[in-house]
Parts: C-alpha cells; structure tokens; sequence
C-alpha cells in the first residue's frame, strides 16, 4: 500500500531471523502455525496447544509446554524464539500505572503503559521505533523515525503485560495503539498483531476492546473499516480547521480535515461505531470559544465521543496547556450540541508514561508540567 504521507514505508510484519536462525515464533499467525505443525507431520491440534501455550498460559520458554511430544518442543527450540524482546526497565508512578521500556533484538527501545482499573487492565502498545511524522507535542515525533516493529513485536508487548498481571489473578482486557508510532503507517504488522491478540485459543481480546488511535490517514482509515476486525477508532485532532491543527500537526498541511472527516464518517458506518476524537489542549492555540464552536460544526452528526486531554509537557516543545478552566468552558458547546465529551484523566505523566511523552531510550525524566494541574478529576473513560 502507499503511504498517504508521502513517507517511505516499510512493510515488517515479520522480523529477521536471529544470529541463529531462529524466527520469533509471536511473529507467526495462527495459519502460519498450523502449517508449521503440519510440515513436522504433526497432528493438527498441536498447533492449538503451542498457541495456548504461547498466548494463554504465557511460559516464557518451549520446555514449559509440557504436554508437546519431546521431538516438537525440540523442533520449536531450533526454529523459534518465543518473543525477541527484553523488559529492560520498568517505572510505576503512584496510582499503579507502570511504563516498560522494552530493548529489541537490535539494541532498539519501545515502551509500553499497562494500567489497572477495577474493571480491567488496558496496555497501550507502540507500533513503530519514533515516527516520521513530527507532531509538535509528542516526544515521539521529534525523535524521529527509526523502524517499524515487527508483529511479534508489537504482541510482545501485550505477553510481557499479561505475564506480569496473570500472578494477581489479572488478565489483559483492553489493547490501545496509542503508544510509539503511527500504527497505520505499519499496517501489515498491526493488522496481524491484532488477529494473533484477538486469536480464541490464546489472549481473546475482544476486537471491540481494541482501539487503533491515529493522527488520521484517510485512506488506511477507511481499508481498516473493511478488515474483519471490528476494532475501534481514535483520531486524533488537535484542531477545527486545517490552519489550526497544522500548528500541532505538520501532516495536516498534506491531508485536509474534510478527507479525514469523510474517512471517518465511512469508518462510524461500515462498522455501525463512534469514532473517539482526541483533542490535545494547547493553551492560546485551539482553545478558544470559537475553535469549540467550529470543532461542533466538522464533527456533527458522525457517532462520536470528544477526549480533551490536557498537553503533557515534553522536552524541546514550547506550547503549554490550557488550564481546568478554559478546557471546562471548551466543553460547553459540545456538550450543548449533545456531543459526549470527556476531559481524559491525564495517566502516567510523572514517569514519561502520558500522552505524547514516549520516547524508547531517549528517555530522561518527563520536564516539569506548565500550567496545568498535576492531576485532573476523573469524569468517566473512553469506553
Ligand atoms: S502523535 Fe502519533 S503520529 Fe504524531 S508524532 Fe507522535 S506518534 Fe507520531
């Protein structure tokens, strides 16, 4: 497919071999399984017994999969690495959110937010090391792009979460691309992460409990309403009118607000869904009464819900965040317009770990936040 933004783009999907020749076995879909174990003369159910191993039970090593003929396991140990990533370090802040920077086999660094609720535990996942498409307050953008992840990854991500939950009796319910990278500028890779995360024999996760959040390529936007996962949708915003979102977002200057909308308004739909808009609050450049009154106007009659989230402070990036008081006055016509609209609790930004402040390696500690509150009241979730 070719990119929208008119950036190279690769395609992972699936990694190099290592200085073994081992393939990483999260990398392999369940059709790539089950022809695997039909090309060791195995019978078929096995496959479902490696995925379980793999994806539901979560060992960490094949002689753990213990009902396996030894002449499989032996088979998987020669071919196979089970994940080719490395928990390298971990931060918790003090509600319990906890950010992993993971080291890739290659010496490169993701990271990953798991957060807890009651009701659940969501992972926001990266998809690509940096990104190419430089928004002004995300300190992924102005690191730059590096590479895509491969598919396994991305889904690594998710088993070294689910791994650290399952002994507190915890699983993995909710999976939001809102992490490193454009996820639909690594389309391939993502797209299988997700069939092998929603796969029954293994994690299960309900598409409907996916959400891929995107800076807005219409074109992919619209190939994933036609994909057979009913994942939802985040795009993110940051501005009424394409002058005013340019600021926030350089590509806006390459796609126009009324494309991205008409995307949307086919995602919501095909998929019979709202779509969520994020809105970064950035203080004296989309927070006016007007740019509210305009944001009413681009984004009526489709299905939606509105998360204003206050801008998170990131090095190198001059634009503050417009204070509980202006983003309060912001929701009153889309709220009088009977659009749900949300000011997001802000998580993780004392470790690095909120909204735009991932950055793999490059990580140092998270500057000191402006003018916003440290912490905003919670008023329900996207959901
Ligand atoms: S906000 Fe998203 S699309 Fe923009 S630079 Fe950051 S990771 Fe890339």
């Amino acid at each position: 497919m070719e990119a929208e933004t008119g950036i190279a783009e690769t395609s992972a999907g699936e990694g190099a071999p290592d200085s073994e020749g081992r393939r990483d076995l999260l990398d392999l879909s369940r059709t790539d399984l089950d022809a695997w174990v039909e090309a060791q003369g195995e019978r078929p159910f096995r496959a479902r017994q490696i995925w379980s191993w793999a994806y539901h039970h979560l060992v960490s090593d094949f002689a753990s999969m213990t009902n396996l003929p030894a002449g499989v396991r032996q088979a998987l140990v020669s071919e196979f690495t089970l994940g080719s990533t490395q928990v390298e370090a971990t931060s918790t802040d003090t509600d319990g959110n906890r950010k992993q920077v993971l080291r890739l086999s290659d010496g490169e660094t993701v990271e990953a937010v798991v957060m807890e609720e009651p009701y659940g535990s969501t992972v926001c996942v990266s998809s690509q090391v940096g990104c190419a498409l430089g928004c002004a307050m995300c300190a992924t953008g102005r690191a730059g792009f590096v590479r895509d992840l491969t598919t396994g990854e991305i889904v690594h991500q998710v088993v070294d979460a689910a791994r650290t939950l399952a002994p507190r009796g915890r699983r993995v319910t909710n999976v939001v691309f809102m992490g490193m990278g454009e996820p639909l500028l690594n389309y391939e890779a993502v797209l299988q992460a997700i069939a092998n995360l929603t796969e029954p024999a293994g994690l299960a996760i309900n598409p409907q409990h996916i959400t891929v959040s995107t800076i807005g390529l219409p074109e992919r936007i619209v190939a994933l309403a036609g994909e057979p996962y009913a994942v939802r949708l985040a795009v993110s915003l940051h501005g009424a009118d394409d002058e005013t979102r340019a600021v926030l977002v350089p590509y806006a200057r390459q796609v126009s607000l009324e494309r991205l909308l008409a995307a949307c308004r086919t995602y919501a739909r095909v998929r019979g869904t709202r779509i969520t808009f994020e809105y970064v609050m950035a203080a004296g450049v989309n927070d006016s009464p007007d740019h509210a009154r305009r944001l009413v106007s681009l984004i009526g009659g489709i299905p939606s819900h509105v998360n204003l989230i206050p801008l998170n402070p990131v090095t190198g990036c001059d634009l503050s965040s417009s204070s509980l008081a202006v983003m309060e006055r912001f929701r009153e016509p889309l709220t009088k317009a009977r659009i749900p609209v949300t000011i997001r609790f802000s998580r993780g930004v004392d470790i690095g770990a909120g909204c735009g402040q991932l950055r793999g390696a490059r990580s140092g500690p998270p500057p000191e936040r402006g003018g916003a509150p440290r912490r905003y009241p919670r008023r329900g979730r996207e959901s």
